[in-house]
């Protein structure tokens, strides 16, 4: 794996611990959790000790102030050793992130630690059954009632639900208002009204789950509002353009996973007297994928450094995204190819990379969404 002009020899150190970590500890849980779709608390809880829930959160609340280019670089080890894994820390991630820079002092100590510690499973519930990309379509409203906020709304897809101790949700205050009439709370586990409704069983990602969750007359006190009552999707979608660039991480690890398995059963498997990977046609998808995996790799590190500059990066938070999520899924698709009959074998690590990957494109903003996003930004004089 290449060194890039954007690390420093701190940032060099974070990926070798977590490559090592996820070698050493995530490794031997992904069997069993994948099998039976399954997010192992245990790991997580390691994965929080290790300090890896709380990259970027402040040091007090027992974060480790990092920035997102550590953020990604951690990101991409875990997902070379489990892509669902990887899945559920980005919530958890998120939230923390979002508390750390809106939250009042309160809502800071009440769940900055816990977070970042794996002992409280976050998600966030934004997708509803009639509205995912667009947003602004979301039926869910919390309606004031004197000190309190009445919930009503359906989300779905919803990743860590089942286990989620704090749900940051998004739902309309003011629906006249449009956008900035959308707001977010932090509803807990356990709150009159709210329920998981059923789980979702997924095709790849299977260490993560995904569920439905109702909110019917769920009543929150006005403490439960993170960050006011307007601008609360301005707030969520800054966060979420960080969390992009998180996002395309996850996919270099998947993707590298799946070069790795690639290039290895090139050098064993043997066709026609020769092993497959002395054939051109084999060593050319090789060459594709690995070159390929370069430019995400540096799209990402590249959107992640200008993060931590303090640099505006909608535009290139989006093309990483979009480029590396693109390229796993051809990537893991390409070393399936490779593998041949064995690629499409369950007992061939190849064909999870592969169904994992193909969520990419999807969650955290559709590839359709990201080239919107893009071409915005694109001085296109219409
Ligand atoms: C495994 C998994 C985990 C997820 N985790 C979460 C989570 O934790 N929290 C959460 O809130 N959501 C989560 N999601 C939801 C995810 O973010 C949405 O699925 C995604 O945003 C797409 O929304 P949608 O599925 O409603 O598709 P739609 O928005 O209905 O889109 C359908 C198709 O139309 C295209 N399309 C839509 N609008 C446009 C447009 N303007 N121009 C061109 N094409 C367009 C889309 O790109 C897509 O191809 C998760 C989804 C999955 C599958």
């Amino acid at each position: 794996m290449s060194s890039t002009p954007y690390f420093t020899e701190t940032h060099e150190q974070a990926r070798d611990a977590a490559r090592q970590f996820a070698d050493e500890l995530v490794a031997p849980y992904v069997e069993a959790a994948e099998s039976e779709e399954q997010l192992p608390l245990e790991l997580f809880r390691k994965i929080g000790q290790a300090g890896y829930l709380g990259i970027r959160s402040p040091e007090q609340y027992g974060g480790s102030g990092s920035d997102l280019l550590t953020e990604c670089l951690v990101i991409e080890q875990i997902s070379r050793a489990c892509c669902g894994i990887a899945s559920a820390m980005m919530p958890q991630l998120l939230v923390g992130s979002i508390i750390g820079r809106l939250g009042t002092e309160e809502q800071r100590q009440r769940y900055l630690p816990s977070i970042i510690s794996g002992e409280r499973i976050c998600s966030i519930a934004m997708s509803e059954p009639g509205a995912g990309s667009d947003v602004s379509a979301i039926a869910t409203a919390a309606k004031r009632r004197g000190d309190e906020f009445v919930i009503n709304g359906t989300k779905t897809f919803i990743t860590n639900g089942p286990d989620a101790g704090v749900v940051l949700l998004l739902a309309y205050t003011d629906r006249s208002a449009g956008n900035r009439g959308l707001s977010l709370f932090l509803v807990e586990r356990g709150t009159p009204g709210f329920s998981v409704s059923r789980k979702l069983p997924k095709v790849g990602n299977r260490a993560s789950q995904v569920c439905e969750l109702i909110f019917q007359d769920c009543v929150v006190r006005r403490s439960a509002l993170l960050g006011g009552t307007e601008g609360g999707f301005r707030n969520l979608l800054g966060a979420v353009t960080m969390s992009r660039v998180t996002f395309a991480a996850r996919a270099l690890g998947v993707a590298q996973s799946a070069l790795d398995a690639a290039t290895a059963y090139a050098g064993s498997r043997v066709a026609f007297g020769q092993p497959i990977g002395k054939f051109q046609a084999i060593q050319f998808k090789l060459a594709d994928m690995a070159t390929n995996l370069e430019a995400a790799r540096l799209l990402t590190y590249q959107a992640a450094w200008m993060s931590d500059q303090g640099m505006p990066i909608v535009k290139h938070a989006a093309m990483a995204k979009l480029f590396a999520s693109e390229r796993a899924v051809e990537i893991t698709s390409e070393a399936v190819q490779i593998h041949g009959g064995y690629g499409y074998i369950m007992e061939t690590p190849v064909q999870r990379y592969w169904r994992d990957a193909r969520l990419l494109t999807i969650s955290e903003g559709t590839s359709e969404i990201q080239r919107q996003t893009i071409a915005k930004q694109l001085e296109l004089g219409l």
